[in-house]
This record gives C-alpha cells, sequence and structure tokens, in this order.
C-alpha cells in the first residue's frame, strides 16, 4: 500500500542574499506498509514524522526519492490527480480534534461534507454517514455540533470524516494527543475498527506509549530516516522458533546494505565507531571491536 525509497525532502527557510538555511527533514527514508496493516510511527520532535505524512497526505512533494501510495506515485502528481488522490485514496485525522470539523455543521453532516465533494448521491451519503457513525460508536452524535460533543467524540467523527471516501489509506498524526488515558483508548478502538472491518490500512503517528505498544508493528524513525521497528502478537514469532509471541525488535536494511543498530542496543555493548561482524551460516553477529582495550567506551577515545 506505501513504498518510500530513499525518500528526502528539504525545507529551505530564511532566504537571504546568501541563499538561506536548508533542513533536511527526511534523509533517505525507506518504509513499506503492507495493505491492511495497522502500524504506529514514533520518534523524537523533529524527526520528520509529520514531513512523511505530509507527504504520503498529498499535501507536500518530495525533494527526492520515491513515495508510492497504492500505485500512485505521489512525486508524479498533477494537480488535478493530486485532488483525486486526496479525496479519494487518503483520509487524514489532525491531533487538533477542532481542526477536523467545521464547527457549525453537526456531525452528520461534517462526515457527509467530503463524499458531496466526491459526487456521492445525496440518499448515499445519508446512509453511508450513518453507517459511519454507528461503527464509531458515535449513532446518538449525529445531530449535535462539535461543541456538544467531548474531545473524544469529536476525533471519532473526525476518523468518520476521514473515512467517507473510503480510503486505502488512513493517517493520523498524534491522535490522542490532546486527549486523556480513557479517551484516547477510545480512539485507538475506533482506529482497530476502521482498520479491522473496513480493511483499511492505517498509519499513526503517536508519542503515546499506550498506542505504540498495541499494535502490532512499530516502526522508529530517528534522524529523518527509518531506523527500527518492533513487531509483536503471534506472528512476530514466525521463524523466530520460541512461538511464544515476544515483540521481536528488527532494524531497517537499506537498498545499499546499510542497517541502524538501536541506541539502547549498542550503548548497552559500548558499541562505537567499528564493530566486527562474522557471517554465520544463517546469521551474522555484531561484535565490539576487538582491537580496542576492554571497557573503552564512546567516551573513552575523546569520540
Ligand atoms: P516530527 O513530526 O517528527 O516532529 P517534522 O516532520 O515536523 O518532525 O520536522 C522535521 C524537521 O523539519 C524538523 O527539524 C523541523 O524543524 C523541520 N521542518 C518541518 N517543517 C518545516 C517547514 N515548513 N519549514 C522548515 N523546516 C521545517
Amino acid at each position: 500500500m506505501v513504498h518510500c525509497e530513499s525518500l528526502v525532502r528539504i525545507y529551505r527557510t530564511g532566504t537571504t542574499a546568501r541563499g538561506g538555511v536548508e533542513v533536511q527533514a527526511l534523509q533517505g527514508l525507506d518504509l513499506t506498509v503492507r495493505e491492511g496493516e495497522l502500524t504506529a510511527l514514533v520518534g523524537a520532535s523533529g524527526s520528520g514524522k509529520s514531513t512523511l505524512l505530509g507527504i504520503l497526505a498529498g499535501l507536500d512533494t518530495p525533494s527526492a526519492g520515491t513515495a508510492t501510495v497504492d500505485g500512485t506515485d505521489l512525486g508524479a502528481l498533477k494537480r488535478r490527480e493530486r485532488t483525486a488522490y486526496r479525496r479519494r485514496t487518503v483520509g487524514t485525522i489532525q491531533q487538533q480534534t477542532a481542526a477536523n470539523l467545521l464547527p457549525y455543521l453537526t456531525a452528520r453532516e461534517n462526515v457527509q461534507l467530503p463524499m458531496g465533494y466526491a459526487g456521492v448521491p445525496r440518499r448515499r451519503r445519508a446512509a453511508r454517514a450513518t453507517e459511519l457513525l454507528d461503527l464509531m460508536g458515535i449513532a446518538q452524535a449525529g445531530d449535535r455540533t462539535p461543541a456538544a460533543l467531548s474531545g473524544g467524540e469529536q476525533q471519532r467523527v473526525a476518523i468518520a470524516v476521514a473515512l467517507a471516501n473510503e480510503p486505502r489509506l488512513l493517517l493520523a498524526d498524534e491522535p490522542t494527543g490532546e486527549l486523556d488515558t480513557a479517551t484516547s483508548q477510545e480512539i485507538f478502538t475506533a482506529l482497530r475498527t476502521a482498520n479491522s472491518e473496513l480493511g483499511t490500512t492505517v498509519l499513526i503517528v503517536t508519542h503515546d506509549a499506550l498506542v505504540a505498544d498495541q499494535v502490532r508493528r512499530t516502526v522508529r524513525i530517528r534522524d529523518g530516516r527509518t531506523s527500527t521497528e518492533v513487531l509483536r502478537g503471534p506472528a512476530a514469532a514466525d521463524g523466530d522458533g520460541d512461538g511464544d509471541g515476544a515483540p521481536v525488535e528488527y532494524t531497517v536494511l537499506d537498498r545499499v546494505g546499510r542497517l541502524q543498530l538501536p541506541r539502547d542496543f549498542t550503548e548497552s555493548l559500548g558499541l562505537a565507531h567499528r564493530v566486527r561482524l562474522v557471517l554465520e551460516h544463517d546469521h551474522i553477529t555484531v561484535w565490539p571491536d576487538r582491537d580496542r582495550p576492554p571497557g573503552a567506551g564512546p567516551a573513552a577515545d575523546g569520540g
């Protein structure tokens, strides 16, 4: 459903006589998401998560590299194609619950609005709005305006709005960011329902450990690249032989063979600068550099 390869996004800011400053928000990011997956994207503030979501939402274009969603190359869209892509292929939910809804329309009217833009007949619009509000567990709130809804209800209406035109991919940027724990759980459940009941592929950017711990796949972004990922649940144990379903940590191997080791792994063994590799018949081991004196951590040589 989503395939990003060596994705780069450079922002140019503060134009001066000498050109201005460049920020590389994405620095060769690779990401593949299969159809029907529900994936959490995590990473420190400034690591490039929102930039990636903006590109996948068709709001922004990559400076280099490729991003395709459901076979659409997002770097090559013409204006009209971009509008169609945003209307039909992706649905988006923002963190600020209020920003997702028009305040003077009822919940039901908010859900019907994007269908109107897409030319869905009126009767079909009404039926689908009812279905979606019901699926999100807020059938009773259809005739209320956002001001008369709780934050959690507003966000569930926002998910229904995002699903109105049956997108293949749902993008949620910190959807639980403004909500308490119990309400976050409701929103997460609603996103999971969209994934399981409608088959929508879901990508959630989150700081929320509660959300990240409950999804099968968590991808970590660091410095504008995907670095590591964790797979949980029964399927995570496939192939590793132990069958216990414990979380399994992965790292991304890019096209030229580069990989990034998780910082807690490298720090716990004092790995720095150079590591020793040994190719075994079915795996590779990574050892501290044996030419370094024992106990010489990253700080011992002055960096
Ligand atoms: P995250 O969502 O992980 O917090 P962002 O994608 O928002 O990260 O930002 C990645 C980097 O790009 C940061 O250094 C940020 O300051 C910079 N950045 C984001 N948007 C812009 C912009 N419109 N103009 C200039 N720099 C930007």
